[in-house]
């Protein structure tokens, strides 16, 4: 039997609101989709977040035995000021106001992106579509949206007629939102615009003179609109129907709500079994935003350079942090929660090295069959959480027990001599494999930094005392020991010693 068979994953679909049993398409398989980040500035902690869980759900599927597409794009392009249908592209305002190349703007703000993920251990994608490498699907299936009736052009731009489409099919199915109601609300129609409703949205946009970003089509020199580079990417590289679709709770609408009309429209198909949505980020109870000056960037964070951090915080502390809530409820930044998440870590952290060791080194007995029930039970634990909708912060609570397990073992409250070897090597490998593989949380090398203050503290008495002694040849041994390790001692005014790490 499968692993997955055994642990059946149940996942919330936002498309129904319930708890559902995963079922993939192709039986092994999982197809899934994730909107990625428009690339016109630095990644903020709230896209970190939404991209960590889907790196979960994609880590726990490939651990449960699924062989998984994972397809997250990069927004180059069609990504309007205010999201609407108005307004500059963001990513040419951002060359204008830079002075650069839009392509420039895309290169440096894709590898701050792909540099902040590396940082917090979030794998690539199987696939990065871009955008601006899919122009010419994007023009046919708007050529394909015309011909069935769904799309309308008026001066070289094109919309999708929703009140046309929901004459056929359901717009709101997603968002709960009501078409009368949008509509209604939508009324006060400003004379430039060209659309027949406000609720209809851009597939395709008119390039202006001054617009640096263009391509030629059927309709003159433009570029696409937002929601349709999705429905291209995700139904050319996973089909016209696939598994998952997820990104943040803010693109439930209008942005998926948009790409199942598209792609319903055009295929006469839903496009996705399952939606998921993580939820948002908020800082000391309030939502993060720039206005506010409570927002900042992951580099902040790691650096703990910003006024609202009392100090820096790890990789793997932020990523422990964001896993002790579940995707689905918002979590709340304060420096408080984030010292407890870096005791937490440095807890499992320590087990975690622990367990390496004690799968290198233990000696058990080929003859011993003991086998211990508890063992087991918390490493199913860890299997029924991790199933139940990816609750990382349930499995936490497990690997605590797992952990303190660990420490017994070490302590010799339990006899391994007299445990199945198996039975043990069967718990370990499932902590660090639930830590590792399936959460992502690696051994920090900072974690060592008591260990190294402890040794280091050692080491100035000895030079203190060589000194008080008058063996100087000893003392500037250690001292230039130390500096070939990288390690700088400096001589205080009244004997005392400080050390700088080069
Ligand atoms: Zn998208």
């Amino acid at each position: 039997m499968k692993l997955y068979e055994q642990y059946p994953v149940s996942i919330t679909n936002s498309l129904s609101g319930k708890k559902e049993v995963f079922k993939s398409l192709v039986p092994g398989y999982v197809g899934m989709y994730v909107c990625g980040p428009t690339v016109y500035n630095n990644a903020h902690l709230g896209n970190a977040r939404t991209f960590l869980t889907f790196d979960i759900v994609s880590r726990y599927f490939r651990f449960l035995g699924y062989k998984v597409r994972y397809v997250r794009n990069i927004t180059d392009v069609g990504h309007l000021v205010g999201d609407g249908d108005e307004g500059e592209d963001k990513i040419a305002k951002k060359a204008r106001l830079e002075q650069l190349e839009p392509m420039e703007v895309v290169k440096h703000y894709t590898e701050d992106f792909h540099q902040v993920m590396r940082q917090m251990n979030i794998l690539p994608p199987s696939i990065e579509p871009s955008a601006t490498a899919h122009i010419i699907e994007q023009i046919d299936i708007t050529k394909k949206l015309i011909e069935k009736g769904l799309a309308y052009e008026v001066n070289g731009s094109v919309y999708f007629n929703v009140k046309k489409y929901n004459q056929q099919h359901h717009y709101g199915i997603l968002s709960g939102r009501n078409i009368e109601e949008l509509m209604e609300s939508g009324r006060d129609l400003d004379s430039q615009d060209e659309k027949k409703e406000k609720i209809d949205f851009a597939l395709w946009k008119n390039a202006s003179p001054e617009h640096i970003m263009r391509w030629p089509s059927p309709w003159g020199s433009g570029f696409p609109g937002w929601h349709i580079e999705c429905t291209v990417m995700s139904t050319k590289y996973l089909g016209e129907t696939f598994d998952i679709h997820g990104g943040g709770m803010d693109l439930k609408f209008p942005h998926h709500e948009c790409e199942i009309a598209q792609a319903t429209g055009a295929n006469g198909k839903s496009p996705v079994n399952y939606w998921m949505h993580s939820n948002m980020l908020t800082v000391n109870g309030q939502k993060m935003s720039k206005s506010l000056g409570n927002s900042f960037l992951p580099a902040e964070l790691f650096s703990g350079n910003h006024p609202l951090l009392e100090r820096a915080y790890s990789p793997m502390t932020t990523r422990f942090f964001m896993l002790q809530s579940h995707y689905s409820s918002t979590l709340d930044f304060s420096n408080e929660a984030l010292q407890a998440a870096e005791k937490g870590f440095k807890k499992l952290n320590a087990a975690l090295l622990l367990a390496k060791q004690l799968v290198r080194n233990i000696e058990t007995s080929a003859t011993a069959q003991q086998e211990i029930p508890e063992w087991n039970n918390l490493v199913d634990a860890c299997f029924k959480n991790m199933s139940d909708d990816f609750n990382t912060a349930k499995t936490l609570a497990v690997l605590f027990e797992m952990a303190s397990r660990i420490n017994d073992i070490k302590a010799g409250v339990v006899d391994v001599k007299k445990v199945k070897k198996e039975s043990l090597q069967h718990f370990l490998n499932h902590y660090i494999g639930f830590m590792e593989d399936v959460l992502g949380l690696q051994e920090e090398s900072q974690g060592n930094t008591d260990a190294l203050a402890g040794a280091m503290q050692v080491l100035i008495e000895l030079r203190k005392k060589a000194r008080a002694d008058r063996n100087y040849a000893l003392s500037d041994k250690i001292r230039d020991d130390l500096k070939a390790n990288g390690i700088q001692l400096k001589d205080g005014k009244d004997g005392e010693m400080t050390y700088e790490l080069d």
